[in-house]
Parts: structure tokens; sequence; C-alpha cells
């Protein structure tokens, strides 16, 4: 997968720009934007961004504008950032004055050549500023603009009064995640993309949990990539709940405000001598509706009695209403039946109307 970049302003974006110099030379003129580290904070674990700062500091190093005043306040702004879990990939700085014109100098790309490779998605990157410089950078390098503060732009994909603005407006641009849930009986990563084109690779150590993870992936189109480090030396338990409850939790933050999505989603398949059932409802509301028995008590490594428990871990976090039912004799077959139909409501619930962006709900919120 390609890798989707953040290009982010510096000054009047992250921090406030002073109004008297535009020059953040001392500790005192350090000082953040409402919510911008909150934010961040969020935008970097939740989405799938590269960070790169990218900011033009008029003069830097000559005598109007001394490095050694500008290190100190900066050094401080990127130490509180990386505290908050926000890491920068790069930051790029051009220290030259406007006059010169120089390539590096926004809205000029001279800095950023290197993100013009093959494994960068700057169709699908954005450039956060608070300039029409910063909007210009983005069409130079063919990404899209998002202006913060009080301007607007017809220019920018998005004109924000705030960094809420921006996360809201990200969180629903890319429904990606990519999480990460570690206690002391589990060490789980996920990677999610609703979009995707049902691309998988499962390794939570437990074979045919593995196969039914794969059935999920395949049949509703996401692509999906499970890695799990769980106890399995005391038994299979905790690794499956723990795997549907990241699970839950990845699809709950990749459906962000569920804006345009159908939210019902519902199947019915056979398996040879099985017919499951399974009808969904992404409405904030955790249930599970569970009608199901199982003759053996382990399919390969797997546990029957943790199937209920995977779906039910799964209502919880992610929550939705979940109604499965399955009928016939084989065990294998009525949970395999079961995952398929879950992938399929799956499919069917989480497309997402790109001409209707309304909220599936008359509440307005779900
Ligand atoms: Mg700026």
């Amino acid at each position: 997968m390609k890798k989707r970049l953040l290009f982010i302003d510096r000054d009047g974006t992250i921090i406030v720009e002073p109004p008297e110099d535009y020059q953040v030379d001392s500790l005192e003129k350090l000082a953040f934007l409402p919510s911008a580290i909150s934010r961040l904070r969020q935008i970097a674990e939740e989405m799938d961004f590269v960070l790169v700062m990218v900011t033009n500091q008029d003069g830097l190093g000559t005598e109007s504008f001394p490095e050694a005043d500008f290190i100190a306040p900066h050094q401080k702004m990127m130490d509180i950032l990386t505290g908050e879990n926000i890491h920068f990939y790069k930051v790029h700085i051009d220290k030259t004055f406007e006059h010169e014109n120089a390539p590096t100098r926004k809205p000029r790309t001279g800095m950023l050549t290197e993100y013009f490779a093959e494994t960068y998605d700057l169709a699908n990157s954005f450039v956060i500023g608070d300039r029409l410089s910063d909007i210009e950078l983005a069409e130079n390098l063919g990404a899209k603009g998002i202006l913060i503060g009080d301007k607007t732009s017809e220019r920018a994909i998005l004109s924000a009064k705030n960094w809420d603005e921006i996360y809201h407006f990200l969180q629903n641009s890319a429904r990606r995640v990519h999480l990460e849930r570690k206690t002391s009986e589990t060490q789980i990563s996920i990677e999610l993309d609703l979009d995707g084109e049902g691309i998988y690779k499962m390794d939570t150590g437990v074979g045919f949990f593995d196969h039914m993870l794969d059935q999920l992936a395949r049949h509703s189109g996401i692509n999906l990539t499970i890695q799990v480090k769980g106890d399995l030396h005391i038994d299979e338990h905790h690794t499956i709940e723990d795997t549907a409850l990241a699970l839950g939790e990845a699809f709950q933050k990749a459906l962000g405000n569920k804006q345009g999505i159908n939210r019902y989603g519902h199947f019915s398949l056979p398996m040879d001598d099985v017919l499951t059932n399974v009808a969904l409802d992404f409405s904030g509301r955790p249930w599970l509706v569970w009608q199901a028995d199982f003759q053996r008590e382990k399919v390969g490594e797997m546990p029957t009695e943790m199937v209920e428990h995977f779906f039910k871990s799964f209502a919880d976090s992610a929550a939705c209403n979940l109604n499965i039912k399955a009928e016939g004799q084989n065990d294998h077959h009525k949970i395999e039946g079961i995952f398929k139909a879950f992938a399929k409501s799956m499919k069917m619930a989480i497309y997402q109307n790109p001409d209707d962006k309304r909220i599936p709900s008359t509440k307005g919120i779900l």
C-alpha cells in the first residue's frame, strides 16, 4: 500500500505565529494552537499518514533571525510533540527570504522531491497550513490543501477554523486504521482499510481462527492484517477475545462518524448442510443475539465456545448490533458459514455512498 503524507506547516498551524514579527525566537513566544496537540496525536495514532513538517523561516541564520534564537523554542515544540506520541518523519526548514525566490521555499517543492517517489500516494495526501502558499504547495505536489484559521480559499479542499474540523475531515477522508493493543496477555497489531480489495494476512497463532479472519477480509472486500502474540501457552481464550475487541475498535475508528454508510447489512448463506443468517447494524449500541450450537469442543485449535465470545466481544467494542443464527450438523461448516455471512453483511453495512454523505440516522448521530 502506498503511503499517504500530511505536510504540516509550523507557524500559524501547529504553533501560534507572533503577529508582531512572525518569528518564534524565544520560549516566551511558543504557544500551540487550540487542540493542535490532542488532534495531531489522534491523527498520528489512528490514521496511517506519514507526518512531514514544512516551514519557511525567513532569513534563519542571518542577523535578522539568529539560529540560536530559533533552536530553543523549536526544540521545545518538537519535544512536546514527541512526548505526545506525535512523530514527524522529517522536518524541512527553508531559511531563505521571499525575494530570493529559492526553489526550496514554499510553495515550491525543492525540499520535497523525495516524496514524488512511487512509494507515496500524493493524490491522497494533504498539505495543512494557514497561508495560501500552503495551498499552492499542495497544488505543486499534486496533493490536496487544507487551510486552517480565519481565511478561506476555494482552492483548498477544506477551509477549517480549527484542528477539530481538520481531524474530523481526515477521519472521513480514508477509512483506514492502524491499531496497536497491548496487555499483559496479548500484543495485537491491526491494519484495516474498509475500502480495500480483500487483501489479508493473519497471524494470530490459532490456525483455524486465522482461516476465519481470512474469510472476513476476502468476502467483505476489506484489507486486513492482524498480528497477535498471545498467551497461547495458557489457552486460546485471551488471543481470540482480545483480537475481537481490537478488531471491533478498529472498525469503529475506521467508520468514523459513519457518514453515508448503509449502516445495516444482512446475509443468508448455505454451506452444504448448514444455513447461516447474519444481520448487522452499526447502531452505536452493542448487542448480540446468538442462536448456534456446536457439538465439538474444538475445530482445529479454536474452541467452539469462543466463536460466540468472538462476536460478543466484537459487538461490544464496535458498538454494533449482531444477530447470528446457524442451523445444521457440521460444526466446521457452521462456523465458516457464520464468518462468511458476517463478512457479506459487513460489506453491505460499511458501503459508503459517495453521493450521499448524510449520517444514516434520524438522530443525526450514530
Ligand atoms: Mg504558516
